[in-house]
């Protein structure tokens, strides 16, 4: 197993290798040591430290839950979509989160230490433990602090009620969400497994995304939260993917209307990421800015202004 450092422009680093992982751990530490030592035994450390939840209070210093990322969206976004992390591995870093697929099959939702694939024929499976993730955030989730939402007409709204919350808890720490409740709209995304030589994510979203559109649907939104230091490295702001209480539908979230539901934060201020050990990886320049590349495959703003610009530069005639 090699070490590699990776440099990063944040406060506190200190490197280490994660037991029975193939990829290389950098910590990104607030300040404290003792939240990554103590979770380095992460698999089971989830019951064992719900002991602190307390429901409704913000962020105790107690609370040293971890979000993990394996590698970067930045080397997603260049066709880096060989999975690195397997299934079985992801669920010792953490219960709740996102992410993809090998080949990039899929829209990944975890939940409840359980891992769905929301594939791009619009179902839904629980993934065999031997599957591999090439991207990803998960965390032991605990809840720090619960809300009650009801008629939320927009993501936009909802994101504005999230940052609300995160400003009050602190904007520049992680957080990860569940959101339970019932829909009243629900427009989500996913992908068909890409086909060696990979292109570009954005190619590969041009070519095979596929969307849809649910009414009046129960399920759970399970997202993240990153702060602004974090666009070299991942999606600043949030990004949620769905699943429904029947486990059928799924994806990643473009678009919603909240009928009733409730959110769950957890405030995470230690951060881990799993660096792949591949060639492709090596080779990527992330000198490179790529958070327009990031900003348009995970929004659907901004493919629709594509597809807009595309058909206008065509000449023709627009919808709009
Ligand atoms: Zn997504």
């Amino acid at each position: 197993m090699r070490k590699k450092m990776a440099f990063l422009m944040v406060a506190t680093l200190m490197v280490s290798v994660i037991s029975g992982c193939k990829g290389v751990s950098v910590d990104i530490n607030k300040g404290s040591s003792e939240a990554s030592s103590s979770e380095s035994s992460s698999s089971d450390s989830s019951s064992s430290e719900d002991s602190g939840k307390a429901s409704g209070s913000e962020a105790e210093s107690g609370n040293k839950d971890t979000m993990f990322q394996v590698s970067l969206l930045q080397g997603l976004t260049e066709g880096d979509f060989d999975g690195s992390v397997s299934a079985a591995e992801y669920k010792t870093m953490g219960d709740t989160g996102i992410g993809t697929f090998d080949g990039l099959n899929g829209e990944l939702v975890m939940l409840d230490g359980k891992i769905f694939r929301a594939a791009g024929d619009g179902s839904v499976e629980e993934v065999d433990d031997s599957e591999t993730i090439p991207f990803g955030n998960t965390s032991f989730f605990e809840a720090d602090s619960t809300q009650e939402i009801s008629d939320v007409g927009s993501y936009e709204e909802l994101q504005d009620i999230l940052n609300d919350s995160v400003h009050e808890l602190g904007a520049n720490y992680f957080y990860v969400v569940r959101i339970d409740g019932s829909f009243s709209e629900m427009h989500v995304r996913s992908e068909l497994k890409q086909e060696k030589p990979y292109g570009t994510i954005n190619e590969a979203l041009e070519k095979d995304q596929k969307e849809f559109d649910y009414k009046d649907i129960e399920g759970t939104m399970v997202g993240i939260y990153c702060p602004s230091f974090m666009s070299q490295l991942n999606n600043v702001g949030w990004h949620f993917h769905f699943v429904s209480d029947d486990r059928s539908k799924g994806g990643h979230v473009f678009e919603i209307k909240v009928k009733d539901a409730e959110i769950s934060m957890d405030f995470t201020d230690d951060y881990k990421v799993v660096l792949p050990d591949s060639e492709k990886f090596q080779e990527t320049d992330f000198s490179v800015d790529r958070s327009a590349d990031v900003k348009k495959a995970e929004t659907k703003q901004k493919i629709l202004m594509e597809s807009w610009l595309r058909f206008n530069i065509k000449g023709t005639p627009s919808y709009f």
